[in-house]
């Protein structure tokens, strides 16, 4: 016989679960789970959505809006349960591949038993993360103009949001609604025609039907999902992981700039002092001395609204007001040519510097993307699950990598047997050619 314990109900709610007892309809597993005492008990009502008794739990617009809904009772919240598990073992295990957790329904019961400690408030449950990206999920998809996601494609958004949401600058987003609707379109087509030698059929429309969230299934899926739209992600740019200069920075930068607005020319008082990004942070500005610059707190706001939506192809031609350009160059990771261009690896490619059968590595990572330079500028990436082709080395490496270390910490083993950084090869570039060929229009 199973006891379960009512803890946080009202009187009409328990009357509720009476009456449906005495009706024959026993408590489903998620019911139950409902019943644990604790706060990951009401984060997943809150999100989930509930309604019984007097007392009723909307539940996220994730769940309401962009999610198919189901009628089985505790369905969504079972979801919600599943999907922030899985979430949450990626974010604990620092996105290891092996990472990706079991969430069957005993897997389930034990995570809540083993979280009655759970805080939501505190980031380390990263319950604040999750609603973060739900919030992002809303704001992307939940605009009602395509059919509510399936359960499967609901992990996928979840896990790949996790992933760029606030790491990169947001340019991502324009090309993630096109590239989602792609892909979208071609998994329809191969649920259609279940043509083996179709990927989306073999690497993911097979993986929809039973135990689809096993964790294997979640896992391969997620893998073919995350490749997929990341071919088309050509902007992702890293942001400094660090947002705010310290002390001693602000101190060094107050003297290098000699007490001197950099942006009216005036003099600061040490107390209206204000350290400004020259490249935005939000666009991937470093919080690096480079990037920094004096101001005063008015001419701060000022400057940064000016600065909104600051893109390098937004700056004209020869425009003035270009401080940035030549601060950036002298020690910056991101090396200018000599039109002020960023030094890309197709010009390293197109230049003979890059032959085919580079190997980029990462040394924070084991991480390998073979080069192979032809027309159509491509790499090759390999890892455990095949290999994959990609238009611009930032789609590969930006998520393969943790983003504070994308630049600095690429060596590339050279065919020769050679080992150089990227960064090297990028410096003598500068020295032997000066300039980027005019149609160099790709940038890392
Ligand atoms: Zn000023």
């Amino acid at each position: 016989m199973q006891v379960v314990l009512i803890t946080n109900s009202d009187s009409n709610e328990i009357r509720d679960l009476f009456i449906r007892l005495q009706a024959g309809l026993p408590l489903t597993a998620q019911e139950k789970r409902d019943a644990w005492p604790g706060d990951f008990t009401k984060f997943i009502i809150e999100l989930g959505g509930k309604a019984s008794g007097k007392k009723t739990w909307t539940g996220h617009d994730f769940f309401r809006k962009v999610l198919k809904g189901s009628a089985a009772r505790g369905n969504q919240r079972k979801l919600c349960a599943t999907m922030f598990m899985q979430f949450y073992s990626r974010r604990n295990n620092k996105y290891h591949p092996e990472s990706f957790s079991s969430v069957n329904a005993l897997d389930v019961d034990n995570f809540y038993q083993h979280h009655v400690a759970f805080d939501s408030n505190a980031e380390t449950s990263h319950a604040p993360r999750f609603r973060e990206v739900l919030d992002g999920a809303v704001q992307l998809l939940g605009d009602g103009r395509r059919p509510r996601l399936e359960a499967h494609m609901g992990y996928n958004v979840i896990l790949l949001l996790d992933v760029v949401m606030g790491n990169f600058a947001p340019s991502w987003r324009g090309q993630f609604i096109k590239a989602f609707d792609q892909f979208n379109a071609q998994l329809a087509a191969a649920r259609k025609s279940k043509d083996p030698s179709d990927e989306y059929w073999s690497k993911y429309g097979s993986m929809t039907g039973v135990a689809a969230s096993s964790k294997g299934r979640v896992e391969l899926r997620y893998r073919f999902f995350e490749r997929q739209m990341l071919q088309q992600f050509t902007e992702l740019v890293p942001l400094d992981t660090q947002r705010g200069y310290s002390l001693g920075e602000r101190e060094l930068v107050f003297h290098r700039d000699r007490g001197v607005c950099q942006l009216c020319r005036r003099a600061v008082d040490w107390e209206e002092a204000e350290i400004d990004h020259i490249v935005p942070h939000a666009v991937g500005g470093k919080t690096s001395l480079e990037n920094a610059r004096l101001v005063h707190r008015l001419c701060h706001a000022r400057g940064a609204k000016a600065l909104e939506g600051y893109r390098d192809e937004d700056v004209p031609e020869g425009s003035v007001d270009k401080p940035w350009e030549e601060e950036r160059a002298p020690g910056s990771k991101m090396k200018l040519d000599a039109m002020g261009k960023r030094v890309s690896t197709k010009s390293l490619a197109d230049a003979g510097m890059l032959p085919d059968g580079c190997q980029f590595v990462f040394r924070t990572k084991k991480v390998t993307v073979l080069a192979v330079f032809k027309e159509p500028h491509r790499f090759v990436y390999e890892d455990e699950f095949g290999t994959q082709e990609f238009s611009t080395f930032r789609a590969v490496v930006a998520l393969k990598a943790s983003p504070a270390h994308v630049w600095d910490n690429t060596e590339v083993q050279l065919p020769s047997g050679e080992t150089r950084s990227l960064d090297a090869l990028r410096a003598e570039y500068i020295d032997v050619f000066g300039s980027s060929p005019a149609d160099d229009d790709e940038e890392e």
